[in-house]
């Protein structure tokens, strides 16, 4: 019998674990990980960025969890001597209608309080001499890391805290019985008196299990990256973004050093045929079936029928993309990109054809479920992991949390 199950090992399961650990050390632990290794999935697979916070709706858990949260992680990282930059972005504006939208970005960063600062062209050039624009804005605290490091860090620490661990065991049935909750695994069943859901791509199924509705399912999109050939790499300093659109924040090819020093362009943004599809070719009928007739769907491809037409063609053509690419650096040439690997995020998505913007986490009986932890999850781990911890029910046999 455990206190707590946590399904699913990437950054945000583990960091659940990591938490409830620490805010109460005799709690009985267990993660359990449907693949042979942690952090396979979006956490392996993502940009290393540790965003700043500038993006977000102020107010939103978004915007509190990543400006904390890339705090605690740079403060982590500092702790367990993992790799880290915090070397900045720049957010480019090359044309003049983006100048305003430039102004808004640097306004909204004010708001949620992290330190921007206006830069002009020839500002812009100091910091990245190979870029073309008309002006940009600087955000100090962004930086990089790795975040699979990060993940397996946070599973040292669980197993420190005497956390049961275990990898290649898929839940597969939620039941309410007079012991607690049942989890039905490929490995055999475990109880636990709560059970806590960050299954990512997987999040709205495993809510359902449990008969929790999430009135959102989530939809499967891709981003496919290049990155520059070794000898091109000078062309990029740090990480440089355009202005986004603020119709499609998550839109709009980007530079970003990676903490191993190669540069990566992009990603792009397809809906992708399978949850876990990482390759165009990837195809499963029951995801594919789920999105199709899913009524939600159409009703974002309707609004966004251009844009997803315009990712649909960067994905298939390398001349487009490199296009894109060239938007921020005109001397980005076809032979200076070659594809990298992708990642595919789990984005929910409403009824009624709204993506779900924030970070969604719902009560259940004895569970909780993640169900929407998309981009800047990762950066903003740490802080989900502890405010999980503080709404998850105290456990039996103890009465008073150690620490808040
Ligand atoms: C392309 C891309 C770029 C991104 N860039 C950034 C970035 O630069 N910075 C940033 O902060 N964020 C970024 N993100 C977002 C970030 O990576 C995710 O928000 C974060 O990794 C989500 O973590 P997670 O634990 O919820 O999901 P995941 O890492 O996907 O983990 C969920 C786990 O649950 C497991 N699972 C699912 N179902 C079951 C089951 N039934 N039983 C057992 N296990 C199960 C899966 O195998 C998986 O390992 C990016 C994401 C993508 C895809």
């Amino acid at each position: 019998m455990y206190d707590f199950a946590i399904i699913g090992g990437g950054i945000v399961g583990l960091s659940t674990a990591l938490a409830i650990g620490q805010r109460y050390p005799q709690a009985r632990i267990l993660v359990l990980e449907k693949e042979s290794q942690w952090a396979f999935h979006q956490t392996g697979n993502n940009s290393g960025v540790i965003h700043s916070g500038v993006y977000y709706q102020p107010g939103s858990l978004k915007a509190k969890f990543c400006r904390d949260g890339a705090r605690s992680l740079v403060a982590f990282c500092q702790q367990h001597q993992l790799p880290y930059e915090v070397c900045g972005k720049v957010i480019v504006a090359t044309a003049e209608k983006e100048l305003p939208l430039l102004e808004n970005l640097y306004q909204r960063g004010l708001q949620n309080g992290i330190e921007v600062a206006r830069l002009t062209a020839a500002e812009v050039h100091e910091i990245e001499p190979h870029v073309s624009c008309l002006a940009g804005i600087r955000v100090f605290s962004t930086g990089i890391t790795d975040y699979r490091q990060v993940g397996l860090k946070y599973v040292e620490l669980i197993s420190l805290q005497g956390g049961d661990l275990r990898l290649q065991t898929q839940v597969l049935q939620l039941l309410d019985t007079p012991a607690g909750k049942v989890l039905e695994t490929t490995q055999g069943s475990f109880t636990a008196a709560c059970v806590i859901n960050c299954a990512g791509l997987y999040s709205d199924r495993v809510a359902r299990l449990d008969a929790v509705n999430p009135e959102a399912k989530i939809v499967p999109f891709r981003g496919e990256y290049y990155e520059l050939v070794p000898d091109k790499r000078h062309l990029v300093n740090t990480l440089i973004y355009p202005v986004p659109n603020p119709a499609f924040p998550f839109l709009g090819v980007h530079f970003t050093k990676m903490i191993d020093g190669t540069v990566h362009a992009g990603p792009n943004a397809v809906l992708s045929w399978k949850r876990e599809g990482y390759k165009k070719t990837d195809f499963d009928l029951r995801d594919f079936a789920e999105v199709m007739t899913y009524p939600a769907f159409w009703k974002l491809a309707s609004r966004f029928a251009d844009e997803g037409l315009k990712e649909m063609v960067r994905s298939w053509s390398k001349a487009i993309f490199v296009q894109s690419l060239q938007r921020l650096i005109p001397a980005v040439q076809m032979a200076d990109v070659v594809p990298t690997h992708a990642g595919v995020r789990a984005q929910a998505l409403r009824a009624n054809g709204n993506l779900v913007d924030d970070f969604l986490i719902i009560p259940g009986h004895h569970s909780i479920h993640v169900c929407n932890a998309p981009s800047p999850a990762a950066t903003a781990s740490l802080e989900i992991g502890r405010a999980i911890a503080a709404q998850v029910p105290v456990p039996t046999a103890i009465s008073i949390p150690l620490s808040s």
